[in-house]
Parts: C-alpha cells; structure tokens; sequence
C-alpha cells in the first residue's frame, strides 16, 4: 500500500492511498478506533454539588474530555484532577487542576458547567488507561475514508455556473464569469454528495470516483498526535496479526 500525506492541518491528516485492499485500509480505521490506548478521566469522587446538575452527568462530561497522553507513558500510572468552582462561574476544562504538567485537558475551553450564583463543586478525577474497545471515550481520533473523487465538466463556458458553484457544501468550485471548474488543489475535497450534478445534470458536470486511489482522513481529538495515532494503531494491528499466526 502506498500513502502520500497530501495535507496536514492542526490535528489533522489527509492521507492519499494507492495499492491497496479495502478490508486492509478498513483495519487500519477499526485499530486507530479501537486499539489505540489513550488516558481518560474514569473515577469522580465529588466531595460537594449545589449545581442544577446531577452527579452522574458531571461525571460523565468530565470523562468526554479529552486528556493529553505523553506518548512515552505508555500505559503507565494514574493521574488526577482537582475541581473547587463556586458561581457564578462558567467552568472549563483548563480548571482543572492536574497533578502532572503533561497531562492536561487537550481542549482547554471546552466547558464543564455554568454555575449560578451560589453554586459550588468540588471533586477530584482520576484517569484510567483504555482505547475504544472499552469505550468510545477513550478512541483518539475521527477517521474516515473514500474513493479520491472524478469531476468531469466536458464545456467549462456554463451559464448559471456561479449558481452551481454556491451549492457545493466545501467550496471547491469556481463558477465566475459563466465559466465552470474545479479549484486548483481542491479536488480531494470533493465528497463526492453530487449537489453540483443533480441540479446542473451529468452533461454539465458529472461526479464519480476512482476506486484505484482513496482519501484517509483522520482528525484527532487531541489525547495524541495524528503520526503518534498512525504509529500505535499499525503497531496494535501487527501484534493482533502475530497473535493469530501464532495460533494457527
Ligand atoms: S459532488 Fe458535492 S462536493 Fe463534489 S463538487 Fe459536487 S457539490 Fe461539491
């Protein structure tokens, strides 16, 4: 299999693949999904809540958070958080007061809870080790794919060309002047949804895509990097293939 990162965006990668079998590209989305080990705030002890929200549901958003994972640490040891908040107060993710520098909250203003006047929390969190197959909480990236998209448009000089152009939900046509094309570099972006076909018709503008290459995308949620998710998810799906062989 061959791969091209064709971009890379804060936590994001767009990957271009040639060479490949579907199921093999497949297993490497279900290993970033599920076989990759990333830490998460699991146990709550709440010492104090006069907010409108139940214990459970604070809880449960505190472990949604997506927590930094030192690559190095591995598996290794628990850490914790300290929350005292009183109101009025919109709480966020960056006050929590870690007890390791490094792992911290990815997304520091993502919120916890607006506390009204009067209202207070205190609790502590500490986080566990597991990846997706234990729960969705712990999966450290979005990812995806499809074939890398054909745009044909057999006679560039279209009338109503900027109509068309506005319906495409990414942006990647260019319709000025009653003349129709693809944005330079754009083409991958394309997601193949036909907006732009259904409503100029296939003799306009017509979409398929080329099933010899495909778009591998993954946006992290933060815990790790894009090139740390890719490195353990193959390195979970070479162990999982050893294992098998060994058994055979
Ligand atoms: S198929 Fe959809 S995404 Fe692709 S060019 Fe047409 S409108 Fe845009």
């Amino acid at each position: 299999m061959k791969a091209e990162i064709v971009e890379t965006k804060d936590n994001t990668a767009k990957i271009l693949l040639e060479d490949f079998k579907v199921s093999m590209v497949n297993a490497l989305r279900r290993s970033i999904i599920n076989g990759v080990n990333t830490l998460t705030i699991e146990d709550v002890k709440i010492y104090k809540n006069t907010s409108f929200m139940y214990d459970e549901i604070l809880a449960s958003r505190l472990g949604l958070i997506p927590i930094k994972t030192p690559i190095e640490l591995k598996g290794k040891g628990k850490f914790s958080f300290k929350l005292k908040e009183m109101g009025p107060k919109a709480v966020h993710a960056s006050d929590l007061v870690p007890s390791d520098k490094d792992v911290v909250p990815a997304i520091s203003d993502m919120l916890i809870i607006n506390l009204k006047d009067g209202e207070a929390i205190d609790l502590e969190a500490e986080t566990a080790w597991g990846n997706g197959a234990d729960h969705s909480k712990f999966t450290p990236a979005h990812v995806f794919y499809h074939f890398y998209p054909k745009i044909t448009i057999p006679n560039s000089k279209v009338k109503g060309a900027a109509k068309i152009a506005s319906l495409c939900p990414v942006d990647i046509l260019d319709g000025e002047k009653d003349t129709l094309s693809v944005k330079k570099g754009k083409l991958s972006d394309c997601i193949l949804c036909k907006a732009c076909e259904d409503y100029a018709g296939s003799d306009v503008i017509s979409i398929s895509s080329q099933n010899d290459k495909m778009i591998f995308e993954i946006e992290s949620w933060g815990q790790l990097s894009v090139k740390e998710i890719l490195n353990e998810a193959v390195s979970t799906l070479e162990e999982e293939v050893k294992e098998i062989a060994e058994k055979i």
